[in-house]
Parts: structure tokens; C-alpha cells; sequence
């Protein structure tokens, strides 16, 4: 009896420790979804041999992160962003030749200055959660996006994917952009981190940025990305950060990401760009990509070693060696494991993995792009009101240029998206002129690289007669000119801030013949107008438009769209007028942003340049009565809000949207502060004679600057100016508050 009594008790404790094992259900507590996130993360730690740990550190392939069939843990299938899903099988993955051979098609968004130029965040949700939803049509679980790097230098060939120059426009675009992806379970990665300003040696230059600078200009975006949206995974920039390579950078990673702003994601490598193995694992580098053959046979690629990219320090090979002898311990291996876990629980990447069933370019996906491509489109210019073209005047039209018969919907590199279908400008504004008006096309000038038959002189001189002659017989006349994505793309930097060669010229001889010249900019920034933009009486920025761009601008042509894009970015004069002229592309591998904070309009306003097109800039076809500004209170303690309306009314004859901005001057500060700084926008739709009030809330943020001697946001008591208008050079209302003691 007394065994039996002893024998119970041990298949008691058996059964019990089972229970314990594998939850009340029968299933190990990681994989049952009703349990805390940190238990599940805990419990599958415990689980995990250090081995199966460390094999986690490193990418499979090119595009997933290492799975573990016996335990279940899936790999995380990632795919380039931001504009839309960049086939992870296409030519430049090293996927292999079969994968290479299956590009994937999917919905092409306008690039990403596009998407800031509307200021409107709830499209920007919007368009984060269709890529979301086609992210996880493709079975996929990542999207390499959003990439909110500003815009220091204009010849940055990135800057396309951005969201221009300014701080708190990338801030709130990015915010909506991540929580529209996440909204459908789908890890969004902000990039790239940080002070990623330039394409020249960017595996090998050291960006040298004051703190200042960093904490007000470069970082905002990527901790609100933390704070605000809860982002889940950041993904570390291939530069030096002040001496120290960005994916080895503690005080990046871990001071700052994870300790001050308390980040619970991974951090994954860009593509190549580790170089150590305990530095990298310890800062908290938690996934380096690629890996797996893929890596290893790029990375013996000539190419890859001229360029200075690095990778292969976080195989299995690499690490173990490194927590034998003591350098990097076994907690850090789980902290930085134990991040990729929590995500794929969080995202719900365990408990109900994306089976590739969804659709992709729906008709709302389509929709959504138009909308998006019409709204960032820019009036630059409209002397007489030519534009909308009037078809009781206008009855022939010709449409010129390299950019006019070809849909150039993004910038070149990891971001450029294969769409199902592109509208050409061309073909919008056939589809759009109807039976009354006669469309003729003519190339005028090719592309600069494109086709070298088409640049010799005699060639060049003949393409631009036929455009001129062409031109001479039309009522108006349509030039689409700018970059392709060979000239403007990731690896390099753009060469110049002109238009390629001969685009000028046409620009010139065109406007000579035909006094209805519209010139459109198909750019992903700013070019240089300085020879042409006095001659001509309208000028529009159509960006990267995405696949919709052809129709959108074709609606804006002939005012079935108002538009009212905002430039999301300064355009210069000339490049010398430029902030980080004489401070780019550095000497010795090194560039100082000497500039500071003083980025942008904050440079043209400090330093009296007259810039081209201000920040903020847009025109609309209708007119835009700012009035009645209240603020309040007057006078406001610390730590309390200021309350700021005020009266936008339709004085035209067209429905429009305006974007209403707010700018914040400080006057009194012990430090040298910028003359003006966004810190509030608004875009409001009002019909003709409509009214409608606009409210902002301006909390300690829109007043702060960053103390380097504190090492902390300050603010100090006395005024602060309140400058509402239309754009950062058309200041409307003024008024101010004071902050108390
Ligand atoms: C880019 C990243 C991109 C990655 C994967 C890198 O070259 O800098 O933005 O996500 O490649 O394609």
C-alpha cells in the first residue's frame, strides 16, 4: 500500500510537471495565443538549444530569417519596400537564377517625396495598410519600409524614398505609414539608422553629426516610429555614425533605441553592412541579412568587395566561438533572439502564419494610388492661369519629352516596384482629351543613357526640330522632363542638380514657338529651372507617380483634379545655394554636417537665400482666405497645452484642398533656434465659398529644443510666435503665447 501511495505520487509529479510542459491545453505555453506575449517569449527561449539560438542571428537567404522546424519557429518572409512590394525574387536578389526569373507584379505607389508632398496622413495609413494586405497576399510577413532619412543634400540619390527635409512631416507620415502596415499584422521597418544622407561610399563614410542635430533633425522620425507607432522592427544604416559603424553602435542600438526609448523590436542589418561579430551582436544588432549561400556568393562578388559592403560575422561559426571565450554572453544571445520572438508573436506571425491568399492590385489598391497620385502633384508655377487648360481655347496639344510616352513611377533601386500596369502621361492625356481636342506626341530629346543613337549632336538637333515644329502648330504645348531611375537610384548619388542633357534646351526652343508651354518635372527632387523657368508660363511636379501617374496628371491637366501638393522639400536656385554645399560628399571618407540643424528652409531662412520653390510650396486653381487666429491660453504653464484655431475659406470658384501649415518662432532661447519650425499641419477639402475651421494642439514638443549640456529637451520660459500660412514664405497669421515660469 505504501508503494502504491509513493508510486501515485510519481505519476502525479510526472503529469504535473507535463501540465506545467505544455498549459492546461495540452500545448507548450509558446504556442498558445491566450498567454502574455513575455511568457510565450520566455517559455520558447528555454526551450531553444544555444545552437538553435545562435542560427537565428543570420539570414537564411536573401529575404527570410532562419526557421526552426522542431520547434515550430517560422522565418520571417520579408520584402522590399517602401513604395509598394518589390519583388524579393527579382534580378538584383541573389535568390538564384529560377526565383530570379519570377518577378513578382504588385501595386506601385508614388515614391515616397510623392507621398509627403500630399501632408496627408490618413492616405499615408491608408497606403501602409494596403501594402499591408499585399504584403500578406504574397505570404509574406516584412516590408523593408518605410524609409524616413531626410533630405540633407539634394543630389542624394535617395532622397526620392524619403519624406523630404523636414522632421516633424517625416515624423507624422511615417507614424501613419507603420500603423496602417502593423494594422494588418505585417512588421514594418523603419530605416535607415541613422544619418543614412548620401549614396557616395555609403559603406564606408563616417556621417560626423553634432548631438543636436541628431536629436532634432535625423532621429525624430525613427523614435516616433518607436514611441508613437510601435514599430517593430528598425533597420540599421550601412554608414559610420561618428566613428562608428551603425550596425556595431551601442550607443545607437542599445543606449538609445533600446534603453532610452525603450524599443522591444530587432534591429536588422541593411543588406551587407556588418563588420565585426562581438561589437555587432552586443549593441544589439539582433538579424543580419542577407545570409545563407546567397550571402556568401555575393559577398565574393568583386563588385560587392569594391563597394565596401560587409557581412557573414553572425553565422553560427562566428558566434559560438565568441560566447566560449567569454565575449559575448548567453543573455544577450536571448535578449537579442528573444526580440525577433516577441515580434513574430506580437504580429501574430505564429499563431496565424500569411498563407498567400489575398489579392494584390485590387480596384481599392488602384483607386488609392490615383488618389495618392493626383493629391502630391505640385503647381509650381501658372502665370495667366493657363492651367486648367481651357478647352474653349486650347483645342491641339502636344506632348514632348523624355518622360512623356514612358511611365517613370519611382526612383531606381531596392524600392522600384514591377506594377501590373503603368499609365503613361501620354496616355492619360489621350484618354482624358476625348473627341475635341488633337493629341500629337513628339520625343524631342531621349533620355539622357537610354538610347546613345539618340544623343549624338546631329540626332539631338533633329529630335528637338521636330518637337519645335510639332510645338509651333499646337495651341499648347505638354514637356514631361526629368530623371529615370538609372540616373536617380540607390548606390550612387545624382550627379547634378540640371536636367539631363538636352532637356533644357527643348525646354527653351519649345517655349520660344508656343507661349501655352506647361513643363512637368518627372523627378524625385529638385532640378535646377534657371534657364528656362522665366520663359515658361506653367510648371507642375508630378514626382514619381507611381503606376497611376499618367492619369493623375492628365486629371490635373485639364482640372478634373485641383491640385494641391506641398513641396516636401526646398528646390534651390542653384546647388551652391544648398546647405551642405562645401560640407558633401566629405574628404577622407568622412562628411561633416556642418550645417547643423540648420537643414532646409531652416538654412534659407538663417542665411537670407531666396530659395526657388520655399518648403511648403503649392499652388491650387482655386484661392485660399486665412482669418480669425485664436490662440489659447496667452499665457500657459509648463507642461500644459496651447490650443490654436483659426479660419481657411474658399474664395475661388473651384473645389480645392488646401494644406493649412503652422509654424513656431522662438525668439527669447539661450541657444541659437531656427527662425521658424514646423510644428502643425492640416489638409482641409473646401468646396467653392466654403468655410471651415482648423484646430491644432501644440504640446512641449512643438517648443523644445534639444539642450546638448542637459542631454535633454528643454524649454524656457517667454514667447513663442505662431505663424500659420500656406507655406514656410507665405506666412498669413501671426500670433504668439507666453510660456511661464
Ligand atoms: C537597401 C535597403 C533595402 C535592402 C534590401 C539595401 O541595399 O539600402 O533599403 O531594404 O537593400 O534590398
Amino acid at each position: 500500500m505504501k508503494h502504491f501511495h509513493y508510486l501515485v505520487l510519481i505519476v502525479f509529479a510526472a503529469t504535473s510537471s507535463i501540465a506545467q510542459n505544455h498549459g492546461s491545453s495540452g500545448i507548450p505555453p509558446y504556442k498558445n495565443p491566450h498567454l502574455p506575449v513575455e511568457q510565450r517569449v520566455q517559455d520558447l527561449l528555454g526551450r531553444m538549444t544555444l545552437q538553435e539560438k545562435v542560427a537565428m542571428l543570420s539570414g537564411a537567404d536573401w529575404m527570410q530569417s532562419v526557421p526552426n522546424q522542431r520547434l515550430g519557429i517560422p522565418s520571417i518572409k520579408m520584402a522590399d519596400g517602401p513604395a509598394g512590394i518589390r519583388s524579393w525574387a527579382g534580378p538584383s536578389s541573389e535568390t538564384g537564377a529560377e526565383a530570379a526569373s519570377k518577378q513578382i507584379t504588385t501595386t506601385a505607389f508614388p515614391a515616397g517625396v510623392a507621398m509627403a508632398a500630399t501632408w496627408d496622413t490618413e492616405l499615408l495609413q491608408s497606403q501602409g495598410q494596403a501594402i499591408g494586405q499585399e504584403v500578406k497576399a504574397l505570404g509574406r510577413d516584412m516590408i523593408l519600409g518605410p524609409t524616413v532619412n531626410i533630405n540633407r543634400t539634394p543630389l542624394w540619390g535617395r532622397n526620392f524614398e524619403g519624406y523630404g527635409e523636414d522632421p516633424y512631416l517625416t515624423t507624422r507620415l511615417a507614424v501613419a505609414y507603420i500603423k496602417g502596415v502593423q494594422s494588418e499584422g505585417v512588421i514594418a521597418t523603419v530605416k535607415h539608422f541613422a544619418a543614412n544622407n548620401q549614396e557616395f561610399e555609403r559603406h564606408r563614410i563616417d556621417a560626423k553629426v553634432d548631438e543636436r542635430a541628431l536629436q532634432e533633425i535625423y532621429f525624430l522620425a525613427f523614435k516616433a516610429a518607436v514611441q508613437e507607432a510601435g514599430v517593430w522592427s528598425v533597420m540599421s544604416a550601412y554608414n559610420k555614425l561618428n566613428g562608428v559603424y551603425c550596425a556595431e553602435n551601442a550607443a545607437l542600438l542599445k543606449d538609445l533605441l533600446q534603453k532610452q526609448w525603450s524599443f522591444k523590436g530587432f534591429v536588422v542589418s541593411d543588406w551587407g553592412s556588418t563588420y565585426s561579430t562581438v561589437d555587432t551582436v552586443n549593441a544589439g544588432m539582433d538579424l543580419e541579412m542577407p545570409g545563407g549561400e546567397p550571402m556568401k556568393s555575393w559577398l565574393k562578388k568583386p563588385d560587392t568587395q569594391a563597394s565596401g559592403n560587409g557581412g557573414g560575422w553572425l553565422v553560427p561559426e562566428k558566434v559560438l566561438p565568441e560566447i566560449s571565450s567569454g565575449k559575448i554572453s548567453t543573455a544577450t544571445i536571448d535578449d537579442n533572439v528573444g526580440r525577433m520572438l516577441r515580434v513574430m508573436f506580437v504580429s501574430g506571425q505564429f499563431d496565424k502564419p500569411h498563407r498567400a491568399t489575398g489579392e494584390i492590385d485590387t480596384p481599392e489598391q488602384r483607386a488609392l494610388v490615383r488618389k495618392a497620385s493626383t493629391e502630391s502633384i505640385v503647381l509650381l508655377k501658372n502665370s495667366g492661369d493657363l492651367l486648367p487648360l481651357n478647352p474653349s481655347k486650347i483645342h491641339s496639344v502636344v506632348v514632348l519629352g523624355p518622360s512623356a510616352a514612358v511611365a517613370r513611377t519611382g526612383g531606381g533601386g531596392s524600392s522600384l516596384v514591377a506594377p501590373k500596369y503603368s499609365i503613361t502621361p501620354l496616355k492619360g492625356i489621350q484618354d482624358r482629351a476625348g473627341q475635341r481636342l488633337q493629341v500629337s506626341y513628339a520625343l524631342g530629346v531621349s533620355m539622357e543613357g537610354e538610347d546613345p543613337s539618340k544623343d549624338a549632336p546631329e540626332a539631338r538637333e533633329q529630335l528637338k526640330n521636330e518637337a519645335v515644329s510639332a510645338a509651333a502648330k499646337a495651341d499648347a504645348a505638354v514637356i514631361f522632363v526629368g530623371r529615370s531611375p538609372k540616373l536617380e537610384s540607390e548606390d550612387f548619388d545624382i550627379k547634378s542638380l540640371d536636367l539631363p542633357a538636352g532637356q533644357d534646351d527643348l525646354i527653351e526652343a519649345v517655349a520660344k514657338v508656343n507661349k501655352n508651354t506647361v513643363v512637368v518635372i518627372n523627378a524625385g527632387g529638385p532640378v535646377v529651372m534657371s534657364r528656362w523657368i522665366a520663359q515658361v508660363p506653367a510648371v507642375l511636379d508630378l514626382w514619381y507617380g507611381g503606376q497611376e501617374g499618367g492619369n493623375a496628371i492628365a486629371d490635373v491637366l485639364f482640372g478634373n483634379a485641383n491640385p494641391s501638393g506641398k513641396l516636401p522639400v526646398s528646390f534651390v536656385k542653384d546647388w551652391k545655394d544648398s546647405p551642405a554645399y562645401g560640407h558633401y560628399p566629405g574628404e577622407n571618407l568622412q562628411v561633416e554636417y556642418a550645417e547643423g540643424i540648420y537643414v532646409g528652409y531652416r538654412y534659407f531662412d538663417k542665411q537670407k537665400v531666396e530659395p526657388l520653390f520655399p518648403f511648403g510650396y503649392g499652388l491650387s486653381y482655386t484661392k485660399f482666405d486665412y482669418s480669425d487666429l485664436r490662440i489659447s491660453p496667452n499665457k500657459v504653464l509648463s507642461g500644459k497645452p496651447v490650443e490654436v484655431s483659426l479660419r481657411v475659406h474658399n474664395s475661388g470658384s473651384r473645389s480645392g484642398a488646401e494644406i493649412v501649415e503652422l509654424y513656431v518662432h522662438d525668439g527669447h532661447s539661450s541657444v541659437d533656434r531656427p527662425i521658424q519650425e514646423l510644428k502643425g499641419f492640416r489638409r482641409i477639402s473646401l468646396a467653392p465659398g466654403e468655410d471651415k475651421v482648423v484646430h491644432f494642439t501644440l504640446d512641449r514638443s512643438a517648443i523644445a529644443f534639444y539642450s546638448p549640456s542637459k542631454k535633454d529637451w528643454a524649454t524656457e520660459p517667454g514667447q513663442f510666435d505662431v505663424l500659420v500660412g500656406s507655406s514656410s514664405r507665405d506666412i498669413r497669421l501671426k500670433g504668439s503665447f507666453n510660456l511661464e515660469q
